[in-house]
């Protein structure tokens, strides 16, 4: 079918299931596969087994609010308290510890930020304009997070060794400073920040700390398992507060889902909204969000209960593998290279001598599907299990572009790093 003029206009009938679905195959046929295994964007798939168990269990509470939990859905109340029990086992959080499912990480970091002001209102009382102090790579979400609850950044300028930089995060603090941040790891690069230096400036200047686990909660548990080397990130870490990580990623639920994790869960009160100032009585939440979909909720409860540990740790030796090849390969070659030593999924190609922006427009002609970095000038690829056994192409690949690059016979046409949704 071919693809119709865009609609504007709610028309008076409706179109039968037939018609209706076909359209869409005709809307969407532009799309790209989420699961195409050259795509190194964004692929959260853990195999074929994974995704039916996700989607059933998606599917069985689709319908299902989580905000009438209590009330008309205790399975939700049960999968959630189940999963943030297991998450806070897996990050080695002490007893008292608490957490919740939120939507995304956006969602996760919002709340985090919007604890850390309230906390600091008992806690800090002198930070008259409560400031957040974040290392040059943290996620954006952090600043869209103040903006929204009326808090500054201060974003550093560097990263020395690619990791945070805690000298001047340290340089940074002053009255208004409520919290610190570091990222385990970063999304541009993958390294992982120096989260112990950074959680003992919070305990010795009083500090809120927040770990961003978003995209590395799920993943660096089992490379430590594997004996990877990991530095410390987890509640292990004295001074840690809160802990972001995102179920809709290596967690591999589906998409909406995010934990947020509390040490203590006595902060849970600076985190909740309630109100009974309109006729219907107490509305009472955790999150930013009033209705939840269930089915978020249940799959990331069905994936872990159907990986366990080992499910997960099989999947991160897989990542590892892949990764460690395509750094072999990058560097016999010796023009390319993985920046730094990434304990990440999310892996960086630089260059010394090529223009990494026409490697990078060369590689998506020949149909792979990658992310950018702007500083330095990179590609982003997101390593899942979905590319065991890809490396051979991609660096066959690559090593063509480069080939290409490297003797002018192609040059970049200039596109940047972005992100639009
Ligand atoms: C993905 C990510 C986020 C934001 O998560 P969303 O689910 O996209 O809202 C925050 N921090 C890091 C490190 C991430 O990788």
């Amino acid at each position: 079918m071919a693809q119709e003029e865009t609609n504007r206009v709610f028309a008076e009938q409706g179109r039968d299931a037939r018609t209706l679905f076909a359209e869409m195959d005709a809307i969407a046929s532009a799309d790209q596969r989420w699961d195409d295994p050259r795509n190194l964007k964004a692929s959260y798939w853990a195999g074929d087994d994974v995704v039916a168990v996700m989607h059933e269990a998606y599917a069985r509470h689709v319908d299902d609010n989580a905000i009438y939990g209590a009330s008309l859905f205790p399975s939700l109340v049960r999968y959630e308290a189940e999963v943030v029990a297991m998450a806070l086992d897996m990050l080695e959080a002490p007893e008292g510890a608490a957490g919740g499912i939120t939507t995304g990480g956006t969602e996760s970091i919002l709340m985090a930020v919007r604890t850390a002001r309230d906390w600091a209102r008992i806690h800090r009382p002198g930070a008259a304009h409560p400031e957040i102090i974040l290392p040059e790579t943290a996620h954006p979400a952090f600043e869209k997070a103040a903006q929204v609850v009326g808090m500054a950044v201060v974003r550093m300028t560097r990263s020395p060794d690619w990791r945070a930089d805690v000298a001047a995060m340290e340089a940074a603090i002053g009255a208004n400073t409520v919290m610190l941040v570091g990222s385990a790891p970063p999304y541009p690069y993958g390294i992982v920040d120096p989260i112990a230096g950074i959680a003992a400036l919070a305990v010795a200047h009083g500090l809120w700390m927040h770990v961003d686990g978003c995209i590395g909660g799920f993943l660096l548990p089992f490379l430590a398992d594997l004996g990877e080397p990991v530095p410390p990130f987890d509640f292990r870490v004295p001074g840690v507060d809160s802990i972001s990580a995102d179920l809709h990623k290596f967690g591999y639920s589906g998409r909406g889902a995010s934990l947020l994790l509390l040490r203590e869960r006595a902060n849970e009160d600076f985190q909740r909204f309630s109100s009974d100032a309109w006729p219907s009585g107490t509305y009472s939440t955790l999150n930013f969000g009033g209705s939840r979909n269930g089915g978020a909720i249940a799959s990331s409860w069905a994936v872990m209960r159907y990986l366990g540990r080992a499910g997960y740790r099989e999947r991160v030796a897989a990542i590892v593998a892949t990764k460690r090849a395509i750094a072999e390969g990058l560097a016999a070659d010796g023009r390319l290279a993985v920046l730094g030593r990434p304990e990440g999924a999310n892996i960086c190609i630089v260059s010394d001598t090529l223009d990494m922006v026409a490697v990078a427009e060369g590689l998506d002609e020949k149909g792979w599907l990658t992310g950018r970095l702007q500083r330095p000038a990179g590609l982003l690829l997101l390593i899942t299990p979905r590319h065991a056994g890809i490396e051979g192409s991609l660096l066959a690949d690559l090593r063509a572009v480069a080939d290409e690059v490297a003797s002018g016979r192609r040059s970049a046409r200039g596109s940047q790093a972005v992100y639009v949704g």
